[in-house]
């Protein structure tokens, strides 16, 4: 008896928004097979192409050797590895702060850190391009939810001021996923510090991709005081690290009261040992392989240097995420099955991902992709565009 959801399936598929999943037939990367058929793919969050690392992949066999294949038990019971907590050590240690926590997904994270560090009296103040896993956390900690409009801290600014809550935390992703623009962070980190807030920074997608070494948004450019005690980071694994997982550095005290109180973290089977185990070595793959920070910035650059003058404007980004603007959803369907035709993915995002009426192609470009590769995606583009 599901009466209801035959007909919101039927309206999904009227308004063009019904979600379908294609099946990977490789490993993840940027020539990648679908029924049977090799495509150049712009979809994936790989941004330095480790997820198929031989490395890594040696290094997944060793962990299995060496951990078996299950954590069999949550942290605070008997799953907690020697591969965990080095790995965590060095996280800690490679950006720079007194402790870090792993987590099996970046959703959890953001559930554990979010509802452990704010409740019933507290009040959250969040971007509203914020992920879904922030919104969902901060909904579930039942304190007060204040929206920002995407980026503006005159506004965040005038909130803060406003607010009376005993315990105020600002949460926000540092790269934002479907954008692709930045958070101004030594601003937003001086803000908070002003205000007393807490600063939760979501950074997905800027962890092994900005910042010397990899070392994310806080490395990326000469910002100063990153690490005041406020300053709550957060970042997941499996994107430029190529893996999987996610982690919270923070003060101790932070970290401390998440292992206490942080439902995502108590109530859930550790993640593998051996993901850990090969983490570490991605982990060097990030902080020793400038050349590819270097090859994707040259891509970024290049892409949005030959897509000036084409008919629907780039959003203004600076990183892996190059998002073209086009607005009408059947049309953002109608260019990216013209792409596929042409043998290259790049997904079309529409609401609710999206607000209404900006729906856009959402290029994603990886150190793994050939100069070549990307003079083709820019030559379809200006093709599939002359068409229309
Ligand atoms: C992908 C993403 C997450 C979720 O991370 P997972 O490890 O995939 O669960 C959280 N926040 C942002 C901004 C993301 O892009």
């Amino acid at each position: 008896m599901l009466p209801d959801l035959s007909e919101f399936l039927r309206i999904r598929e009227q308004q063009g928004l019904k979600r379908r999943r294609t099946v990977l037939e490789s490993p993840q990367s940027v020539r990648i097979i679908i029924d049977k058929c090799e495509y150049l793919s712009f979809c994936s969050n790989d941004y330095l192409g480790l997820a198929n690392h031989p490395e890594l992949i040696q290094a997944a066999c060793l962990g299995a050797q060496q951990y078996g294949v299950g954590a069999g038990a949550s942290h605070l019971i008997s799953g907690h590895s020697e591969a965990h907590h080095l790995l965590e050590d060095k996280l800690a240690q490679f950006i720079g702060f007194s402790s870090a926590l792993l987590f099996s997904t970046g959703y959890m994270a953001n559930m554990g850190v979010i509802t452990a560090l704010v409740g019933r009296n507290g009040a959250i103040f969040a971007d509203k391009l914020n992920h879904a896993s922030l919104n969902d956390a901060a909904i579930l900690s039942r304190a007060r939810l204040i929206r920002y409009p995407h980026l503006d801290m005159t506004v965040l600014e005038q909130r803060l001021a406003k607010s009376g809550a005993k315990r105020k935390l600002v949460v926000t992703d540092a790269v934002f996923s479907m954008d692709g623009d930045c958070v101004p962070v030594e601003q937003l980190i001086s803000i908070c510090e002003q205000y007393d807030a807490m600063l939760l920074l979501d950074d997905a997608h800027g962890f092994g991709v900005l910042g010397d070494k990899g070392r994310g948004i806080l490395f990326s450019s000469a910002v100063k005081n990153t690490h005041a005690p406020h300053v709550i980071y957060m970042a997941t694994l499996g994107k430029a690290a190529g893996v999987f997982g996610a982690f919270v550095a923070a003060e101790n005290d932070v970290i401390e009261t998440l292992i206490q109180t942080a439902k995502s973290y108590v109530y859930t089977t550790a993640c593998p040992p051996l993901l850990a185990h090969i983490l570490l070595k991605s982990l060097e793959r990030i902080a020793n392989d400038e050349w590819r920070r270097e090859r994707l910035n040259q891509h970024i650059r290049l892409l949005k240097e030959r897509l000036r003058t084409l008919k629907w404007p780039l959003l203004p980004s600076d990183t892996p995420i190059q998002p073209i603007l086009i607005g009408d959803t059947q049309e953002v369907m109608h260019v990216s099955r013209a792409l596929k035709k042409k043998g290259l993915l790049v997904p079309a995002i529409r609401p609710p991902t999206v607000p209404q009426g900006t729906a856009r192609l959402r290029i994603s470009l990886s150190a793994a992709h050939q100069e070549a590769d990307i003079l083709r995606l820019v030559d379809e583009l200006h093709q599939i565009s002359n068409d229309q």
